[in-house]
């Protein structure tokens, strides 16, 4: 039995997405492009939107009572979540930053493995082989890369040297999509073809079995357990009754739900991976006009740094390459005087981002108290080392990325709030002998013996890498040892 939040996409979004979906790209009526990702530019400030809907995105006073406006995460109750939204990079976790986990690389590596079988992972085997021997890529097609980050990733390939001395590695990102991606450089408003996968398609494949309850729009409110079983309290005050419970609610929702069920610790602390984004140009002409022809906008390449000196653990970056917003964003940040819009236009050509995340421990943290209305109090744990370390790591990679011919703009390093990576986690981290705000190797929290807690709330830390592949093996972890 699944209970879910279940929100769907308005009938007129998905009739439009259907209409899109229908014709090949290059049918498209210019107008009808435009369209398409003008609600996702009219969205507020911080709210993320695709298919010009909110549905996959609650408002923060949803969960959250006096949201700071420095808090970036939200939190999703539709029907496969945040995967609604996502930028679909997918890796594992380095086998160095497990070093010091309770759960070994070794127990975590067969269940990437058996996510990797049905997760569509596009990309090739490259240099980064060696950092994450826990997703092989050999057999896998990957996404033809926009030109701009072809030429990055060629010429990366032929000055690894370079790169590893800098302890660089480059090569290309490995993205959750299926196979026959149209290159329509709409990923940042909607997949119109549906090829991002979302946990909606998963969810589709698990109704199709005999036997599995999906019941959306279930809203939990409370778990407990007795020597008879387990007990879900919905919203409604309804109560059901089964023998455990496997909780997977995104981790803002997580900690409201155990916050709600347990008299044990008034406060979670959530750990977050600080994100900021360097502006880079490139010094080689482009051949074709990157804003024109067809390509993908989602990374196109990963970029891990190790330097010992700064870190024990990998720093992580996601590199893009030319995207509507870029030309978009230097007019409205620079573009006062009319006489520089089309050479700001003109400057975004050359532009490509690098996406830098930072491990938790370098991260500020995120307290989580229940208000006595039941939704969430946040509070800032600042780390005073976190925006040294954010901008020391994108002067290494500047360092780097210029042996490739990249003029990186580290001075205009662009610094994101906390919890805005939306790489977020160990609210209820595991640990061999949990203690109260801890679970244990199944991960539950300390007192609990029927529920399990299988999102990111239960991981012990958050690496820089991406989340998602690392959770989803967890919880198949969890679920595979679960009694
Ligand atoms: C813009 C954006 C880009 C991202 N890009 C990446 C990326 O490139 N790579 C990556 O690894 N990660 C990325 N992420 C993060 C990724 O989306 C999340 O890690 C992932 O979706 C978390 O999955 P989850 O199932 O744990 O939680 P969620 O996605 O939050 O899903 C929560 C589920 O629980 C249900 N639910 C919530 N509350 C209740 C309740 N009270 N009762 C019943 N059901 C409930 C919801 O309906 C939903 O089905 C990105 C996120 C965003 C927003
Ligand atoms: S380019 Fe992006 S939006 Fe277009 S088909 Fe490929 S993944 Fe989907």
């Amino acid at each position: 039995m699944m209970l879910d939040g279940g929100r769907d996409l308005e009938p007129g979004a998905e009739n439009r997405r259907q209409t899109m979906a229908a014709t090949d790209p290059d049918g498209w009526e210019p107008a009808a492009r435009a369209d398409w990702m003008k609600p996702q530019f009219t969205a507020g400030p911080g709210q993320i939107r695709r298919y010009g809907s909110d549905f996959a995105v609650e408002p923060a006073t949803a969960i959250l009572c006096d949201p700071p406006s420095w808090f970036g995460l939200r939190a999703s109750r539709a029907r496969g979540g945040l995967s609604n939204l996502w930028g679909s990079a997918v890796l594992p976790y380095a086998r160095s930053d497990l070093t010091g986990w309770p759960v070994r690389a070794e127990e975590l590596a067969p269940h990437y493995r058996a996510v990797a079988e049905f997760l569509p992972i596009s990309g090739r085997a490259d240099a980064l082989e060696m950092l994450f021997p826990d997703l092989p890529m050999t057999g896998r097609v990957p996404i033809q890369p926009a030109p701009q980050a072809a030429e990055l990733l060629r010429r990366a390939e032929d000055r690894t040297d370079a790169l590893a001395k800098h302890g660089v590695v480059i090569g290309m990102a490995r993205q959750a999509v299926a196979p026959g991606c149209r290159l329509c450089g709409m990923c940042l408003h909607g997949c119109p073809y549906g090829l991002i996968w979302s946990g909606r398609h998963a969810l589709a494949q698990l109704q199709a079995l005999p036997g599995f309850d999906y019941r959306p729009g279930d809203i939990v409110r409370s778990v407990a357990e007795d020597v008879d079983g387990a007990i879900v309290t919905l919203e409604t005050g309804q109560e059901l009754r089964g023998d455990r419970i496997f909780l997977a609610a995104g981790v803002l929702e997580t900690a409201r739900i155990v916050l709600r069920s347990q008299s044990g610790p008034g406060e979670l602390t959530l750990r977050d991976s600080q994100h900021g984004f360097l502006p880079m140009l490139h010094r080689w002409p482009n051949r074709t006009r990157p804003d024109r022809g067809r390509f993908h906008t989602l990374p196109q390449a990963f970029a891990e740094l190790r330097a010992a000196d700064m870190s024990p653990h990998l720093v992580h970056a996601q590199i893009y390459s030319w995207n509507e917003h870029f030309p978009r964003d230097l007019v409205d940040n620079y573009g006062r005087v009319p006489i520089l819009v089309p050479l700001l236009r003109g400057l975004a050509r050359r532009l490509m981002v690098a996406q830098i995340f930072l491990h938790s421990d370098h991260s500020h943290g995120m307290t989580l108290q229940l208000a006595p209305d039941g939704r969430l109090k946040v509070g800032l744990q600042r780390n005073p080392e976190t925006d040294a370390k954010l901008r020391a790591a994108a002067r290494r990679l500047a360092k780097a990325f210029s042996a490739l011919g990249l003029f990186s703009l580290p001075q205009a390093l662009r610094i994101e709030p906390p919890g805005s990576s939306f790489h977020v986690g160990a609210s209820l981290p595991m640990h061999h002998a949990p203690q109260a705000g801890q679970s244990d190797l199944l991960g539950r929290p300390h007192g609990w013996s029927r529920l399990h807690v299988v999102d990111a709330s239960s991981l012990p830390a958050i690496p820089a890498t991406t989340i998602t592949l690392s959770v989803m093996a967890n919880a198949h972890r969890i679920a595979t040892n679960a009694p």
